[in-house]
């Protein structure tokens, strides 16, 4: 079996203004009880999976550069120990500019981290600190330099667009400076208002001023068209890559590939071991979800027990949504072979009527890549995706 393995790092320096996901500052000392938990669970589950050949493993957070090269080294040595890691897996880890030292970067290549992805978002020093960023630019540009002099070619950047008080000038200069740095991937994300960030109190009670919906349209097409024109192919939504850079990892995510999620919060998508029903249903495969509380984590794997909030059994029709859901936030689409491999019945038969709707409408097409057929959907069903998307649903 192939499998894909992420790993959650909940650390950061400081928490940015935008952000929801679970991540904060923390002691040293939590640091490495948590490790000790996150070294636990890796045995645990390699009890299970440790056979399966590892075709990617992505390091994410919060901040995975923030813990101590000697908590990472155990943490990764760990991971080498108990699943296989080939020399061809992808191995990406986040970083942000401002917490990357030389040391860090050797004891990660040491243990075969090939891809390094960092946190830039902006150019300008004042939208960096709208978002309570830790980091200047320039730390971002001796981030590349460092990673680069230690052996890293296979960078990612990401950048944020729709932000409070930056114009489509301020976009384009950000992803002309990135791409100026020469890395081969970036993800141009719009910025998400989460309720309860001080970003969204400052918006929504201080009137701090937001780009209008057809202003925040308006940066993506542009910095759209000016990355395909710099040789940055878009392949999802958000993501865009030199030639022979797209990121494996996410890839399968949007493909169904099988995952294991490990880490406080993290989630996976793995195989039923035998048939299975559930409320009437033949389930196709399970949702893991571990518990999303850091003490709670680390109490459960104490007690040998896996972290599991909740495992949600997934019956054909859920996990054929979630192939079109999926499928088609990248640009080449749904695979119709692929579709019917998984599912057995030819995508046409399921949504026919639906996909029909959406090429006479003009947001979506058929298309052939490398003698396969693909469902997609244009650049303007691409920005219409969230409703698209309900029309599945039924
Ligand atoms: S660095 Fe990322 S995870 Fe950490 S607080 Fe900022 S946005 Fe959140």
């Amino acid at each position: 079996m192939l499998l894909s393995l992420y790993l959650h790092i909940p650390f950061c320096k400081r928490k940015c203004f935008y952000c929801d996901f679970c991540s904060s500052a923390a002691t040293l000392s939590e640091m490495e009880e948590y490790c000790a938990a996150l070294v636990r669970e890796i045995r645990l589950r390699a009890e299970v999976y440790g056979q399966a050949r590892v075709n990617t493993v992505f390091v994410g957070g919060g901040t995975p550069s923030v813990l101590p090269d000697f908590l990472m080294d155990k943490v990764l040595l760990e991971l080498h120990r108990s699943f296989s890691i080939g020399p061809e897996a992808e191995f990406t880890i986040e970083a942000n500019p401002g917490t990357l030292h030389r040391d860090w970067l050797v004891m990660a290549r040491g243990h075969g981290v090939n891809r390094l992805s960092l946190g830039v978002q902006a150019s300008q020093e004042r939208l960096l600190h709208t978002l309570g960023r830790i980091h200047t630019f320039q730390e971002a540009e001796e981030a590349v330099i460092l990673a680069r002099e230690q052996g890293f070619d296979n960078l990612n950047a990401d950048v944020m667009f729709a932000l409070p008080g930056q114009s489509i000038r301020d976009y384009l200069h950000t992803l002309g400076s990135v791409a100026a740095l020469g890395v081969s991937h970036i993800s141009a994300y719009s910025l998400i208002l989460e309720e309860g960030t001080p970003l969204f109190v400052r918006v929504r009670r201080e009137g701090l001023a937001l780009p209008s919906e057809d202003e925040a349209a308006g940066m993506y097409e542009a910095g759209r068209g000016w990355l395909e024109q710099q040789g940055y192919r878009q392949y999802e939504i958000s993501n865009y890559a030199k030639p022979g850079s797209v990121c494996r990892h996410n890839l399968g995510y949007w493909r169904g590939n099988w995952y294991l999620g490990l880490g406080v919060s993290a989630a996976g998508m793995l195989p039923v071991s035998a048939p299975e029903m559930s409320g009437g249903a033949e389930v196709v495969y399970r949702r893991c979800e571990n518990v999303t509380d850091r003490l709670q984590y680390q109490h459960m794997l104490a007690q040998g027990k896996l972290p599991l909030q909740q495992e949600h059994p997934i019956s054909r029709q859920e996990a054929m949504f979630e192939a079109m859901m999926l499928g088609l936030r990248t640009v080449d689409g749904v695979d119709e072979g692929d579709f019917y491999a998984r599912f057995g019945q030819p995508l046409q038969e399921v949504y026919g009527q639906q996909m029909e709707e959406l090429v006479t409408q003009g947001l979506a097409w058929h298309h052939e890549h490398e003698k396969r057929r693909f469902f997609a959907l244009t650049q303007r069903g691409l920005l219409l995706q969230n409703r698209i998307l309900l029309r599945f649903m039924d």
